[in-house]
């Protein structure tokens, strides 16, 4: 059974992941928060469990059932996350701390009944995909918001960061996931961008929240 340490390493190898499984020690360190030396003999601890392969001077590569279990950790993540504010009613910026903690429960009875009382959710509260049980992810091709066109109609379907203060912020402005955002201009000098929703005629989003938004055009 892996350890609570070793399942943040896990989730932080899976999120740093490049097309080829990969993972640059020196990225992990500063994920992790941790010196070279502690990143380096954990990562022998992961290889001898079989999750990633490690040879000296190259990424480290995760391998299947590193990227499996890794998943199964992310999943009992999302799972509580939304479980929060779908059964509990927290609201979508109170729940990563609290998920931080649940996520290491070995229980997997715990999860289904989750899973089950919520009618098998595919995407938490931030619009980021749930892995199923057997930590197969599907695949969300949303586009940003900084890639849309004066014109278009889109819906909000996820976000690229979903940190406290920027939660706060987007609830600051009444935008949520499902929200649809007419986009009125945007500024050729500073990329920000103009839209209108709800009962908001004219509200600026700088380029800095704009590529953390991901749509859906309508
Ligand atoms: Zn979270």
């Amino acid at each position: 059974m892996a350890s609570q340490t070793e399942e943040n390493y896990l989730k932080s190898l899976f999120n740093l992941a490049n097309e080829k499984d990969e993972v640059n020690i020196s990225e992990l360190a500063s994920q992790m928060q941790v010196s070279m030396p502690t990143v380096n003999s954990m990562v022998k601890t992961l290889q001898k469990n079989g999750w990633l392969i490690y040879e000296k001077y190259k990424p480290v590569t995760l391998t299947p059932a590193g990227k499996k279990d890794a998943a199964l950790v992310i999943r009992k993540h999302r799972l509580t996350e939304m479980f929060l504010v779908n059964k509990m009613g927290f609201g979508w910026e109170e729940v990563h701390e609290i998920a931080e903690q649940v996520e290491h429960i070995h229980a997997p009875k715990f999860f289904e009944r989750m899973d089950e009382m919520m009618g098998f959710p595919t995407i938490d509260p931030h619009g980021s995909p749930i892995p199923d049980k057997l930590g197969r992810i599907q695949e969300i091709n949303y586009l940003s918001l900084t890639e849309c066109k004066a014109g278009q109609l889109v819906k909000l379907a996820g976000l690229t960061n979903s940190s406290t203060e920027f939660l706060e912020f987007l609830n600051g402005r009444n935008l949520s996931l499902g929200t649809e955002l007419r986009i009125l201009s945007k500024e050729a000098y500073d990329h920000s961008i103009v839209v209108s929703y709800s009962n908001h005629t004219s509200e600026t989003l700088s380029e800095k929240v704009c590529e953390k938004l991901l749509v859906k055009v309508m």
